[in-house]
């Protein structure tokens, strides 16, 4: 199913899941059963990564759909389409389609880590950001898809060792551009600063659409580590009123700086949602295939408990083990 329609015919709020390909064949089967049991949280939709350049082509693809096949979700798959060869993408919308999966995320990708653009010989020069992908989609494949993109509420950090500094409003008119292409819904990057996100959500609401779905990207607190890492490589900053709730006595502590976590992505959300009067109702979790913390999020935010089924708490005991 299209998620630009689920998402208009939902009233009250929802959220959806982020999953990546695991390596080997044990840890997929384990994601899978995972994911069965994330699917009592209720979520609109789930996604599943794509390795930029077509690097987990084959996995992505797998995962997606047995995914589709076998939890009752629509999936969105992701696709980048930059540093890859065309027949790639066609490849991956042909099996999507022959799989029943009805939902795109159009990006245009990183080059690998340690290589800039200017490194890399642009393998189809068709697709040089993901506004070219939106156009390919909408225009070859046309009613077939609902495509999704990125936004960044706090400006996507391209060019950064040129001096470019991140600002929301310059990528405003490409985003512009990705929509008036077509695209149905907007994902946006992880965040943790509340103000930066509201700010970007009245531009977007001025500059780029009014009515097009803007869902928030939160990635669960499940260690200090691992916390700092993410910000830092998605450049989001973390507020001075957040860092304050870890002081360095507990940031070794998994556990409490798990529970803090959750109180924090907990207050993000109530935040936002009684902030943008029903303008943001799905809230996008990066689970890290971890379920732990995205349960407890959920169990315990009052704007997100309600999509719990009936019976979840029963599940809740398999969610506190988080078997990689
Ligand atoms: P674009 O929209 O093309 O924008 C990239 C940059 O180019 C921006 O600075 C923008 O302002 C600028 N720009 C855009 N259009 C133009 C234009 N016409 N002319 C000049 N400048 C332009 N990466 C993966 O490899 N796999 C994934 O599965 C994946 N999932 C993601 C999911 C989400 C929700 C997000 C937010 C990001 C994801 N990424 C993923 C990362 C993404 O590929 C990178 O952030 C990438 O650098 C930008 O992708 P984009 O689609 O936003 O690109």
């Amino acid at each position: 199913m299209s998620i630009r329609e689920l998402y208009d015919a939902k009233e009250g709020p929802t959220l959806s899941l982020e999953f990546f390909p695991p390596k080997t064949e044990a840890g997929k089967q384990n994601l899978l059963d995972r994911m069965q049991r994330m699917s009592a949280l209720d979520p609109l939709f789930i996604t599943v990564t794509w390795g930029a350049g077509g690097t987990t082509a084959e996995k992505t693809l797998e995962l997606a759909s047995l995914a589709q096949k076998n939890l009752n979700l629509p999936v969105c798959m992701h696709l980048t389409c930059t540093n890859m060869e065309k027949h790639i993408i066609d490849d991956a919308l042909m099996k999507c389609k022959i799989s029943g999966i009805r939902n795109i995320l159009a990006l245009r990708g990183d080059p690998p880590i340690g290589q800039d653009w200017s490194d890399l010989e642009a393998a189809n020069s068709e697709f040089k950001h993901a506004v070219d992908l939106v156009r390919y989609i909408k225009t070859h494949h046309s009613g077939e898809f609902c495509v999704g993109v990125a936004a960044y509420p706090e400006g996507h950090c391209e060019g950064e060792a040129e001096g470019y500094e991140q600002d929301p409003l310059k990528d405003l008119p490409f985003l512009r551009e990705k929509i008036d292409a077509g695209a149905d819904f907007v994902i946006t990057q992880l965040f943790y600063d509340v103000e930066k996100f509201l700010s970007f959500e009245v531009l977007f609401r001025e500059q780029v659409s009014s009515e097009i779905p803007l869902i928030p990207g939160l990635m669960p607190i499940n260690s200090f580590l691992l916390f700092n890492r993410a910000a830092k490589l998605s450049h989001a900053s973390i507020p001075q009123s957040i860092l304050q709730k870890f002081p360095p006595e507990i940031q070794s502590d998994d556990d409490t700086v798990k529970s803090i976590g959750i109180e924090v992505l907990i207050d993000i959300i109530e935040r936002i949602y009684n902030s943008t009067s029903g303008r943001i109702k799905c809230f996008h979790f990066y689970t890290l295939n971890l379920e732990k913390a995205v349960a407890k999020i959920v169990a315990n935010s009052p704007t997100l408990c309600n999509t719990l089924e009936e019976g979840e708490d029963e599940n809740e005991e398999a969610a506190t083990s988080e078997p990689e």
